[in-house]
């Protein structure tokens, strides 16, 4: 154990086990398999690299996608590590070299497609020394998931060919169908599973619902402004939206691109190496966009709509703080989506599996207790107390005898007969006077302007609430115009009270906003940007350092160091060698290979402030 330690920090600069990783590490070290299933950020690379560290021989990681193994054989190779990505996109040459580099035992890791294991099989994985076999987004075995490769079907020959190596296999989404196809496709052989927590309090939850197009923007606007130079990614239903947001984002002064399978791959690239390389802060995409993504420092994730499932919702917002900082989610949701999901889910072939999805989604988003509380629990886990984090938490919910106010809707609603919608029934009772309206003589009803003391947005969320809480159904199958159903009618005759929750405006729930920063730039030799405290200050000119060197050597910025890395720094405000190896991050490489700068950066930055 206490070499693998010694490992951890030498080649990582990590000076504990995250839960879970030492466990999954000894048991590949005793040659056994395991299922490992942690959430996105959780730590899993580190349980099969270490092992590759420590045993003898090279591992063989099965990873889906090349945008994921460049990402991890880039980080890897920054630490000091031999790895190599053994992919179709590498001229012959450049695979013949790795092939060599495997049979003379020169690489601790090898990142290898699914398809690209079965072409190897024969030769070069039969010829060289397995130290084990990793294989990572292993839900992507199974129909049951919504990521199925059919490759990865044909990964059961693994345990066929090589029982004796030891096989691990990952993933951050399986329910219970998915783990045991997991353990069955691949043949594990007595396996453990290792299920870490799935909670991640780092990330902030937000919901928002019924805003109207122009307000859900402002909305992000604003929410953009409040996370300056910081990295998010904002998630439509569809593709022509990613286009349009991309568009009235850059019009605001923010840069953004569009990301969806629709758009050529030369640009689609384009959009996701800007987005890595913090050329771009925000990338507006589909849910094509992410799984290969390993950035460990986007900041937010905004959902312009409603996901189908929570274990999608989840998944994509846990792209966020992958560092463990602090993160901001926030998810939109209307009924438009809603709708358009339901239809969806009963188009799909898997209706009944898909409609309960979408119900349980549909419940997080309308819950008034705490958020992450619903999370866990869907994930099987109990929490204990509320986790503070959310936007319930931030703001309990204030409740008020709201009966009158569902009165005059239900009443309303029946005196057209039950033939209208929402947009309708909010516009007869705040007296819109709009031409359809007159023309259905809806202006003549008794409640036209009852409600007119309550602005529209307020409407809205009070009609979702009555909707929430079964006074009034939408007849989907007939242009979603509103019912009111037996318990509704209760409330109408004075039978029963209508409890609702008092409106809040969304800004206010909005997570906290941060301190902005003010950056002007001071005299060489080393630039330093003024911020407004000591800790920003430097915080910002390592920043700079930071993007300055991954500018020269080419690589993403997270890579030389990730914001946690960074935040250390600032906490233990290193001025020698020696302690600068104590930092988060930095192992014996990166110990030699940035050590001085940033400790003269450091002793520069403190003695400007000192002279002050
Ligand atoms: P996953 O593959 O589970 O999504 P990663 O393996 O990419 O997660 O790890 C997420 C982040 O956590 C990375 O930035 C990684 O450097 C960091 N990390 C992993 N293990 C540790 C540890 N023991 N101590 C500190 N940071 C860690
Ligand atoms: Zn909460």
């Amino acid at each position: 154990m206490e070499e693998l330690m010694l490992l951890l920090k030498k080649f990582f600069g990590f000076d504990a086990f995250r839960p879970l990783q030492a466990e999954v590490i000894q048991r590949l070290i005793q040659k056994k398999d395991s299922l490992v299933l942690m959430p996105t950020g959780g730590g899993k690379s580190i349980c099969f690299q270490l092992p590759a560290l420590y045993l003898p021989g090279t591992a063989v990681v099965v990873s889906p996608l090349i945008a994921l193994m460049k990402d991890q054989v880039e980080g890897l190779v920054a630490n000091g590590i031999a790895a190599a990505a053994l992919n179709s996109t590498l001229p012959e040459e450049g695979r013949q070299q790795i092939r060599q580099q495997c049979l003379q035992g020169q690489l601790k890791l090898l990142y290898i497609s699914p398809e690209g294991l079965l072409g190897e099989l024969d030769w070069l994985l039969s010829r060289m020394e397995i130290s084990l076999i990793a294989i990572d987004e292993a839900h992507c075995i199974s129909r049951w998931g919504h990521d199925f490769r059919p490759e990865y079907a044909q990964l059961a020959v693994l345990k066929e060919r090589f029982p004796d190596v030891p096989l691990i296999a990952l993933t951050a989404t399986a329910d219970k169908i998915t783990r045991l196809d997991i353990i069955e496709q691949l043949r594990l052989t007595d396996p453990q599973l290792f299920i870490s927590s799935f909670d991640r309090p780092n990330l902030s939850l937000a919901v928002h619902r019924g805003l109207a197009k122009k307000e859900k923007v402002a909305a992000i606007v604003s929410f953009i402004r409040r996370h300056k130079g910081q990295s998010g990614i904002l998630y439509c239903m569809k593709r022509v939206d990613t286009e349009d947001l991309a568009g009235l984002l850059t019009t605001n002064g923010i840069r953004a691109a569009a990301y969806h399978a629709g758009l050529p791959a030369s640009q689609r690239e384009q959009a996701q190496n800007d987005f890595i390389n913090d050329r771009i802060g925000v990338i507006c995409a589909t849910i094509a966009f992410g799984m290969g993504i390993d950035k460990s420092n986007v900041r937010w994730v905004i959902h312009y709509n409603m996901p189908g499932s929570i274990e999608n919702y989840y998944q994509e917002i846990g792209r966020a703080g992958r560092d463990g900082l602090d993160s901001d989610t926030l998810l939109f949701y209307s009924l438009g989506d809603l709708v358009l999901l339901r239809r969806f889910a009963e188009e799909s072939g898997q209706n009944e599996i898909n409609t309960e999805k979408l119900n349980r989604m549909q419940r997080y988003c309308e819950t008034d207790i705490c958020r992450r509380r619903i999370l866990l629990n869907y994930f099987g886990e109990e929490a204990e107390q509320d986790c503070g984090n959310c936007d319930v938490c931030r703001k309990p919910p204030q409740r008020f005898d709201g009966s009158v106010l569902v009165q005059k809707a239900l009443s309303a609603i029946l005196r057209t007969n039950e033939h209208v919608g929402m947009q309708m029934l909010i516009d007869i009772l705040r007296a819109s006077g709009r031409g359809e309206l007159i023309q259905a003589g809806y202006d003549k009803l008794k409640t036209y302007g009852a409600g007119r003391d309550l602005p529209f947005r307020m409407w809205k969320e009070y009609l979702y609430q009555m909707l929430q809480f079964g006074y009034i159904e939408i007849d989907y199958a007939n242009a979603q115009t509103l019912k009111v159903t037996p318990s509704g009618r209760k409330v109408l005759f004075g039978e029963a009270q209508a409890i609702l929750t008092t409106y809040r405006e969304p800004e206010e729930s909005a997570p906290a906003a941060k301190k902005e920063k003010k950056g002007r730039a001071v005299a060489s030799p080393i630039r330093i940007i003024e911020a407004n405290t000591p800790e920003e200050t430097l915080m910002d000119s390592l920043r700079q350092l930071r993007s300055r060197i991954a500018q020269q050597e080419g690589m993403p910025a997270y890579i030389v160091f990730s914001d946690a890395d960074l935040h250390d720094m600032v906490y233990k405000k290193p001025l020698t060698l020696e302690a600068f190896a104590g930092v988060r991050g930095v192992g014996d490489v990166k110990l030699k290979k940035y050590g001085n700068v940033f400790v003269a950066l450091i002793r520069h930055v403190l003695n400007v402030q000192q002279a002050e």
